[in-house]
């Protein structure tokens, strides 16, 4: 009654879930690392991310420590900038990185950059398709239907789309954090290239999900066109 047990598609995300072990342990020891070194500037994340702020006129949003390792977000609905503990209170070359990407994420929300609006728009329906399209796709080869099972898939390519567009507004947010950071003298041009390198690992996390959507959404068409040879 479980048609994906034993199911040979699921070699087809091995690649996927290498990358993301990489990525993860790549985050874990450059935030370890740069999280020893503090920068020259000696000031602290929360006040890092202040003076960004009001650099770029903004300033209705509140910042706030939050618990956890690598927690920090920027929450567009209560214009909130959470930083982890660790960062908030922290002078070191990772916390800086991480504070300045977050500020890049309020920047994108101020100045309405168009791939943020469109991400905010979809995650809804994201989270729609990506519930429905597992049981749509089952209860399709189950009833031996490839339309049921094709509109799973379809609702599936929402959380794929999702992901896309998570990739260009993950990298713009780190791309206006190191020039934000270098302009504002608040690294060094030495201090950058290693609060970039926390950064790009945490880049490397948003490549390996969005090829884990990927590598999903190929193997959820080819299970779709298993249930249409099943049923002739
Ligand atoms: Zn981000």
């Amino acid at each position: 009654m479980f048609p994906f047990y034993f199911d040979p598609t699921y070699v087809l995300l091995i690649p996927a879930i290498l990358l993301a072990i990489y990525a993860q342990t790549r985050v874990q020891t450059t935030f370890n690392k740069y999280s020893q070194i503090p920068a020259r500037s000696g000031m602290t994340g929360a006040e890092v991310a202040m003076a960004l702020l009001n650099s770029n006129h903004i300033y209705d949003v509140n910042i706030e420590p939050v618990h956890g390792q690598l927690t920090d977000y920027y929450d567009p609905r209560r214009k909130t900038l959470n930083l982890s503990e660790g960062v908030y209170h922290s002078t070191s070359l990772a916390a800086l990185g991480v504070t300045a990407h977050e500020v890049g994420h309020a920047i994108q929300h101020a100045t309405g950059y168009a791939p943020l609006k469109v991400r905010s728009a979809i995650v809804p329906v994201a989270n729609i398709g990506s519930n429905l399209a597992f049981p749509l796709l089952l209860l399709g080869i189950i009833l031996g239907n490839q339309k049921v099972a094709f509109i799973g898939v379809a609702a599936f390519s929402l959380a794929v789309l999702f992901q896309l567009v998570t990739l260009p507004v993950e990298y713009n947010a780190s791309n206006r954090a190191v020039e934000a950071l270098e302009v504002g003298g608040y690294l060094e041009r030495d201090e950058v290239h290693s609060a970039r390198k926390v950064l790009n690992a945490a880049a490397m996390t948003y490549m390996a999900s969005t090829l884990m959507a990927v590598l999903q959404l190929l193997r959820l068409l080819i299970l779709s066109g298993a249930g249409n040879r099943r049923r002739d």
